[in-house]
């Protein structure tokens, strides 16, 4: 056999009739192929070895060796895992085992430090099983480069990452430092303004006054955009009342919609549970920023407010809430820019209506912590539609449905009278979930028409809602009409008003309206009227003189007395007080000394709400309130309302009146505003039926 140079040409050998000689075949084949391996080897980008199941290698191309920076005879020799970084070292050497004992391949990155230089390699390699023996076959890369790359990458996010962490920061402080002495120059200017300025001194003030207050929401809003970029915005989790907020909000807007002239309906659907656990706080800004926007962008027409139901489940339900507007609109090259912060869809806008762009910003941001989406569809010209969706929990135990009303309001035909589509569905969807038949019309004379339709019928309408203003004529004198027609004057009628002045209700009176209700209508004041509407009706005849017109201060005045009310004090001053205070507002109430009368008496009259001390003799609030929730107990109401009245103004207290089963706690001493906005918001939760 002769000495080959892979480089050199093999001369042939052949026998003596001129052929190939067959061994010399097959070596040339070995040869070809050999020759073959070693120039895809040698030309490949990245290192290759072979190596024994102990780890010692048997080949390793020229790229190899370069990457290790060890020559041929010291790669085949030396220990190539001394060279790997020592914190990676028993990864490898493990990930290596592990392949043999699985058969599989692998993929590891890992440092190696030849030279003192510490390089980034990723090793492919996978176990080869063949009659020789257990080899591997690898490959290595050069991922250095990579490596370095990304770590910059990684620091410059960090550096990135701090700073805007600082800024937010900065910014939370700051307008915390701002809003301290806003809050002294907006209460003084209001204490200001009742010194019996002269004309142009209030006026003065009453630009101070104006202009603080748009700089405090201004930095309310900053704040909350640099608390929820520095992260550091969290949500409350408390019992509330949808219902009930929903309803503030919209008295809250449409006092700025009558400033504007425009409509304004809120439509909270009745299959909304109402009692549910989140931050009504988060949830009320979100609504007044996107009715505030509907409302600046707005002159004609109106804004409607639908919150309803968009799923439900045993524990948690998902809300869906829209603002409806009918003005200036977003066009579509703008509507992609909405949701950024400091982003208005037009530079003009700020001239034209202020704004800081970041309201939908902060708004999008509370959403998500919602866990809800939030979106618009917009027409330029025609209008916009915000909507937003969020998540809350539902109150374990509590009853979600509303009050139910009697035979005598479902028995009703009912006929409502709007120019406005969402004014009459804002009262629609109340009577139509109490079962109450009812029709609509939008004008006087269609209102005329089908009263009198009905009476043919044979199927009078018993009640009639009407809008203070119509296209055709006023609310007034359509109910002038009603009654001066001898068919139709049997007809209640009720008022429903934007704003209503001095006098109206006096007259509304004399026409011969029996209720007169202010727009937003609200669901448990609107099934109160008609109740109330539907007893004076019955009463009519019996009592001819004692006809009043119901008004709201009626209806809460009379729901103030149907509200029973217990006190369990043991300190005689703290219970006169409390009663004193308590008949000041216009309730009434019993008082008892400690925690075991009341039970005592619970087990024998029904009661709407206790007023429970926590510390008393012969039995504390916490104890009597356990006997009173344990169905078990002879107590009427298990589920009656129990307000903790406590010294203890300590943060821990008010989990404690919860986890004793409270609903609420008012701290000694009392706070006669507090109380007095609590018992609205208590007796409100009770008429909707806890
Ligand atoms: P701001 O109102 O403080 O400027 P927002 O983030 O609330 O900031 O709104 C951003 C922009 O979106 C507004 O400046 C306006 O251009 C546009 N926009 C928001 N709501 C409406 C709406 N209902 N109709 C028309 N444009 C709107």
């Amino acid at each position: 056999m002769q000495e080959t140079d892979s480089n050199k040409i093999i001369p042939l050998s052949y026998d003596k009739a001129g052929h190939k000689k067959e061994d010399e075949k097959v070596k040339q084949a070995l040869r070809d192929s050999e020759e073959r391996f070693r120039l895809i080897s040698e030309t490949l980008p990245v290192g290759v070895f072979e190596a024994d199941e102990n780890g010692s290698l048997l080949y390793t191309n020229t790229r190899w060796q370069n990457i290790f920076r060890l020559s041929l005879m010291e790669s085949l020799t030396v220990d190539w895992i001394r060279l790997f970084h020592p914190e990676d070292k028993e990864n490898f050497s493990k990930a290596w085992f592990e392949s043999l004992h699985s058969a599989s391949s692998y993929s590891k990155e890992c440092r190696i430090i030849p030279e003192d230089e510490i390089r980034w390699i990723n090793v492919q390699s996978s176990p080869v099983f063949s009659d020789n023996g257990i080899r591997y076959v690898g490959i290595i890369e050069d991922i250095t480069d990579r490596k370095l790359a990304e770590e910059e990458l990684r620091k410059a996010k960090e550096l990135a990452e701090s700073v805007n962490e600082a800024k937010s920061m900065f910014l939370a402080n700051m307008s915390h430092e701002i809003r301290t002495p806003m809050n002294a120059i907006i209460g003084m200017t209001g204490l200001l303004m009742d010194t019996g300025l002269n004309e142009e001194q209030a006026d003065y003030a009453d630009i101070v006054s104006q202009s603080a207050h748009s700089l405090l929401s201004l930095i309310n809003d900053i704040l909350d955009f640099s608390k929820i970029e520095a992260g550091k915005l969290e949500l409350e989790n408390i019992d509330f009342d949808i219902h009930t907020t929903v309803e503030s909000v919209a008295d809250m807007m449409a006092v700025k919609t009558h400033e504007k002239s425009i409509e304004f309906s809120s439509i909270i659907h009745p299959d909304v549970p109402s009692k549910l656990i989140g931050d009504p706080g988060r949830f009320r800004q979100i609504l007044i920023n996107l009715i505030g926007n509907a409302i600046k962008f707005t002159t004609e027409g109106g804004v409607t407010m639908r919150i309803s139901l968009k799923n439900d489940t045993d524990s948690s339900v998902k809300i869906l809430a829209s603002i409806e507007d009918t003005g200036i609109g977003i066009p579509q090259e703008g509507i992609d820019r909405l949701f950024r912060s400091f982003s208005q869809v037009d530079a003009s806008t700020t001239r034209k209506f202020g704004g800081t762009g970041l309201g939908l910003a902060i708004s999008k941001q509370l959403v998500k912590k919602m866990q809800g989406e939030i979106g618009v569809n917009s027409e330029p010209g025609k209008g916009s539609q915000f909507w937003f969706t969020s998540t809350f929990r539902k109150q374990p135990g509590a009853l979600t449905a509303a009050r139910i009303p009697g035979e005598s309001v479902k028995s009703k035909n009912i006929l409502l009278v709007d120019k406005n589509d969402s004014g009459r569905e804002s009262i629609s969807t109340h009577i139509s979930s109490w079962g109450c038949a009812y029709e609509e019309a939008s004008t006087g004379a269609e209102a005329i028409e089908l009263l009198e339709k009905a009476v043919e019928k044979n199927r009078p309408f018993n009640i009639c809602i009407i809008a203070q203003i119509l296209d055709d004529m006023t609310g007034e004198e359509l109910g002038r009409l009603i009654k001066s027609q001898p068919e139709l004057k049997n007809t209640s009628l009720i008022m429903i008003v934007y704003f209503g002045l001095r006098g109206d209700a006096n007259r509304a009176k004399e026409i011969g309206f029996s209720a007169y209700l202010p727009k937003p209508v609200k669901h448990g004041q609107l099934l109160s009227c008609l109740e109330a509407v539907i007893e004076n009706k019955a009463n009519e005849n019996s009592e001819p003189e004692k006809k009043v017109l119901i008004t709201k201060h009626s209806l809460l005045d009379s729901e103030k007395h149907n509200l029973k009310i217990l006190l369990a004090e043991d300190n005689p001053v703290n219970r006169k007080l409390a009663l004193k205070l308590l008949e000041k507002f216009g309730y009434r109430a019993e008082a008892v000394t400690n925690g075991l009368e009341a039970v005592n008496i619970l087990k024998k009259q029904r009661y709407d709400l206790v007023f429970m001390d926590v510390q008393m003799p012969e039995m504390d609030g916490f104890e009597a309130t356990g006997i009173i929730r344990d169905k078990n107990s002879d107590v009427l109401n298990h589920d009656i309302m129990i307000v903790a009245m406590t010294a203890h103004a300590m943060k821990g207290d008010s989990i404690k009146c919860r986890d004793a089963g409270m609903n609420d706690y008012i701290s000694k001493p009392i706070d006669a505003q507090l109380l007095l906005k609590k018992l609205h918001q208590w007796g409100r939760m009770i008429r909707s039926g806890i």
